[in-house]
Order: structure tokens, then C-alpha cells, then sequence
């Protein structure tokens, strides 16, 4: 007998980042579906990944959080690179992890430091992905890692091995995912939703902006997933979603597969070049984090900062240079290869947290209105924990509940009163 779930559906998916993404390759993956009654319309604003998920790093771990989660999206993001050639298709492979406290030694004198005296000194502002501490054990500078400068390296721990760690490329992975959910028949459309038209019975319909032409269309729904990231409040202002942006900077280098966190001390007068504060230089030690990439480069992210509030949109995302350059100038005092790289990227993105005090983050599940489904505030582990959320949520639709794993400490109802 079919089950309630497997009436006829209209199914909105709100945010092509990575959470929308997955969200609609596992509906068009669930048993039930059935694309003769269900219909997946994913709607993204500008472009799949041109927010935080295709400028993040890409790392996975099972020593990730929150841990209801971790190793169900760690094991199917290495059964989707099974599946569908993840390794050739968006780089995923196994790396080792570790965090290295470090002596930065100039090196190479750049501009920045002939010309910058500075009396104000800030704080690192750290991304929360290793807040709550891993287990640790300092041991030697691994023999393959031998990018790093041997004579600026204090000490090395171990956080991950590739049996716990890996990684993709979040945009590849992204926009394959999104292709892989179009090929089993989810609709992709660029356009802004500006409503959802919703009572206590249900969602009736969703309302969005043609980014090509922009008419207003409205669709019917009977089902519609938010996850528009840091974007999410602008569309259910009832989530309390808050953004912080993060700068990173790819460089090319070929090296080790390693993932390394950084606790770097700066050398003696060192100073950053930011443009925006002047009179500034970071206190004694800074902490960006490095991914070597399968692609000869490695990516690098800074720390966060608040001073230009999210944009509208994810094409109105300020980058300020002098971040980026920041970054690879730090990682210039520990490592000749960085030193000598060619920078190819210098960017910026929005990280998606959850504003209410003592939860890290992400929400999953349902809201109090009927149809209506809340997938955001993934925090640094938004690439991690995609497919899990995508799983879930396509359970969540299709089946009613969570099936896979428990998440009720992550249900929406805990921070969000939903009103219609
Ligand atoms: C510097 C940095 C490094 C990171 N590194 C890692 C890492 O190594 N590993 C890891 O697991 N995580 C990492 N993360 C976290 C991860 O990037 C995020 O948690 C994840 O990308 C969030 O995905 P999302 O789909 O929720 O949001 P987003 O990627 O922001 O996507 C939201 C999408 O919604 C769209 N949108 C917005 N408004 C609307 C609207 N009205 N209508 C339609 N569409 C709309 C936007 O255009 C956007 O494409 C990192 C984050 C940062 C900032």
C-alpha cells in the first residue's frame, strides 16, 4: 500500500550551496521517488557554489562535529566517490592532519613589512572547526611533509590519518552533485525566492525572481527545504542564522597530501597589511589552516571577521585583497614551497552559523508549519556534513522522520518558534 509519503508532490528545494544540492540528489536517490508524481525544483539565486561552498576547503573528518552526523556523511561521501568517480570528479582522497606550532622567519622581505610600524594589536578571530579540541599527541615533523621549513617548526600533532581524514574540492563536488540530481530529473532554476506562501495547514507555494529575465514566478509546493545558508533569515526570518566571513587564498604547489592547522608566532614587528585597519598587527600568533589539493595547489583560509555585513547576494561578496594577502604572506614564514607559489586565488565567503547561544550548529528538520523544512547554520563543517543532511532531509520528506541517524539535538523547534 502506498504510504502518505508517496502522494503526488511538489518539492522546493531554497539555496544551491552544498546542503541544497545534496538535499536534492538524495530525494531524486530515495526509494520512493517516483518522477512521475514528484516534482524537485531547486532554486538558487546567482550561481551552484558561489557561496561558501565553493570557497571552502573541503576537509572531511570523523572527528568532526556534532557527532550525530559525522560518520554517517563521512561514509557516504566516500560511497558517492565510489559511486560516480568522486576521485577524478571533485578530488577526493584520503590526507593525513595535523596542527604544527611554528617560529615564523621572514624570509623573503615583502612590501608590507619595509613599510608598516603598528601600535594596535588584535586577536586571530580562529573559524570554529577545531574549538573544541582533538586529541593530540606531539610527535615528529612526518618525513613526507616536507613542506613545511624544518627550521621554523616547533611542534607537530597529529589530529587525523588518512583512515579518518579526507577531502574534496567543495566546488567540483557541488556542482557534480547538482548535475547528478539533474540527470535523475531535479529541476535546477537561477532565481531569488522572495516568498513562501505558508498557514498553519502548510506551504501552498513559493515565489522567486527569474535571475535571467526577472519575471516573478510562483510554483506550487507541498514541500520546501531552506538552506540557503547564511542566506537563510532573509528567506524565514525566524531562523536565527548569522554570518561570518572568512577570506582564503589557493596557491600552486605541488605537495604531500597533508591538511595542516597552523599556531604560527610572528616574527618581531611583523605587521599585517591590511588597508582597512592601519594601525594594526595581530597579537603574538596566528592560525590560518592549509589543505594540500590532488590539483597541485593548496588551499588556505584566515580567520573571521564582521566588518562588512552579509551582502544581499553572494555576487556582492566583498573580497578585501589585503586579507587574502595576509594569508599568504603568514604562510610564507613557514614554508618555501607557499613562499614561491603563484597565488591563483584570492576570495571571500560567508560562513553560515547558528545565532542561538550554546548551539554550534547545523539545524536540521522540521518547522512547525507543515511541508516546511529547515537545513542550515552548517558552521566549518558545512562540506563534511552535507550528506548527511541531504540523506536525512530526503527522509524527512519521503518517510516522514530521520531514518538514518538520531538528530533530535539539531531539530529547529530547540531555536526557532515558527509562526506562519
Ligand atoms: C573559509 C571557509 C572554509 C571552510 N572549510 C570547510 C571545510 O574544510 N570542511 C567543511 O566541512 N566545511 C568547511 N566550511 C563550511 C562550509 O563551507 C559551509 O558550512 C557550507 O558551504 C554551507 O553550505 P550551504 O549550502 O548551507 O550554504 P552556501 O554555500 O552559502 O549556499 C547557500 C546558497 O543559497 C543561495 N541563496 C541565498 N539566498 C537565496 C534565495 N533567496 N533564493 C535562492 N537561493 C538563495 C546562495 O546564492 C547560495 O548559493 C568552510 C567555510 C568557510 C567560510
Amino acid at each position: 500500500m502506498a504510504s502518505e509519503y508517496q502522494r503526488p508532490r511538489n518539492i522546493v528545494i531554497v539555496g544551491g550551496g552544498i546542503i541544497g544540492c545534496t538535499t536534492a540528489y538524495f530525494l531524486t536517490r530515495h526509494p520512493a521517488f517516483n518522477p512521475a508524481i514528484h516534482k524537485i525544483t531547486l532554486l538558487e539565486a546567482q550561481s551552484i557554489a558561489s557561496g561558501a561552498s565553493g570557497k571552502a576547503g573541503g576537509l572531511l573528518a570523523l572527528w568532526a562535529y556534532p557527532n550525530n552526523i559525522v560518520a554517517l556523511s563521512y561514509r557516504l561521501h566516500a560511497e558517492l566517490a565510489k559511486e560516480h568517480d568522486g576521485a577524478k570528479r571533485w578530488g577526493y582522497r584520503a590526507v593525513h592532519c595535523g596542527s604544527v606550532t611554528a617560529k615564523g622567519k621572514i624570509k623573503a622581505p615583502t612590501q608590507k613589512n619595509a613599510e608598516a610600524t603598528t601600535d594596535v594589536v588584535e586577536e586571530w578571530k580562529k573559524l570554529p572547526k577545531t574549538s573544541i579540541k582533538s586529541k593530540t599527541i606531539a610527535s615528529e615533523l612526518p618525513d613526507d611533509l616536507d613542506w613545511l621549513d624544518s627550521d621554523s617548526i616547533r611542534s607537530y600533532s597529529e589530529m587525523g590519518t588518512p583512515a579518518t581524514t579526507a577531502q574534496v574540492h567543495p566546488y567540483l563536488f557541488t556542482t557534480s552533485i547538482a548535475e547528478l540530481a539533474a540527470e535523475k530529473g531535479a529541476q535546477i532554476i537561477m532565481g531569488a525566492v522572495t516568498g513562501i506562501d505558508k498557514s498553519t495547514e502548510g506551504v501552498k507555494s513559493v515565489t522567486y525572481e527569474d535571475k535571467a529575465t526577472k519575471e516573478v514566478h510562483t510554483i506550487p509546493a507541498t514541500d520546501v527545504v531552506v538552506s540557503a545558508g547564511p542566506w537563510t533569515n532573509t528567506v524565514l526570518p525566524e531562523a536565527p542564522i548569522e554570518a561570518l566571513r572568512a577570506h582564503s587564498v589557493v596557491i600552486k604547489a605541488d605537495v604531500s597530501p597533508y591538511a595542516v592547522f597552523t599556531d604560527i608566532e610572528l616574527p618581531k614587528n611583523y605587521s599585517a597589511s591590511r588597508k582597512d585597519v592601519k594601525k594594526r598587527k595581530h597579537g603574538r600568533s596566528v592560525n590560518p589552516e592549509m589543505y594540500a589539493r590532488p590539483d597541485g595547489t593548496v588551499y588556505a583560509c584566515g580567520e573571521g571577521d564582521s566588518i562588512i555585513p552579509l551582502p544581499r547576494s553572494s555576487d556582492l561578496v566583498e573580497c578585501d585583497e589585503s586579507r587574502c594577502d595576509d594569508i599568504s604572506d603568514y604562510l610564507s614564514l613557514i614554508s618555501e614551497n607557499l613562499r614561491n607559489g603563484e597565488v591563483v586565488a584570492k576570495q571571500a565567503c560567508y560562513l553560515p552559523l547558528v545565532s542561538s547561544p550554546g548551539d554550534r550548529g547545523p539545524i536540521i528538520g522540521k518547522t512547525g508549519v507543515p511541508g516546511l523544512f529547515i537545513a542550515a547554520g552548517h558552521t566549518c563543517w558545512g562540506i563534511q556534513n552535507s550528506c548527511a543532511t541531504g540523506k536525512l532531509m530526503s527522509e524527512f520528506i519521503f518517510d516522514g522522520k530521520a531514518k538514518s541517524a538520531n538528530i533530535d539535538s539539531l531539530d529547529p523547534k530547540h531555536v526557532m518558534n515558527m509562526g506562519v
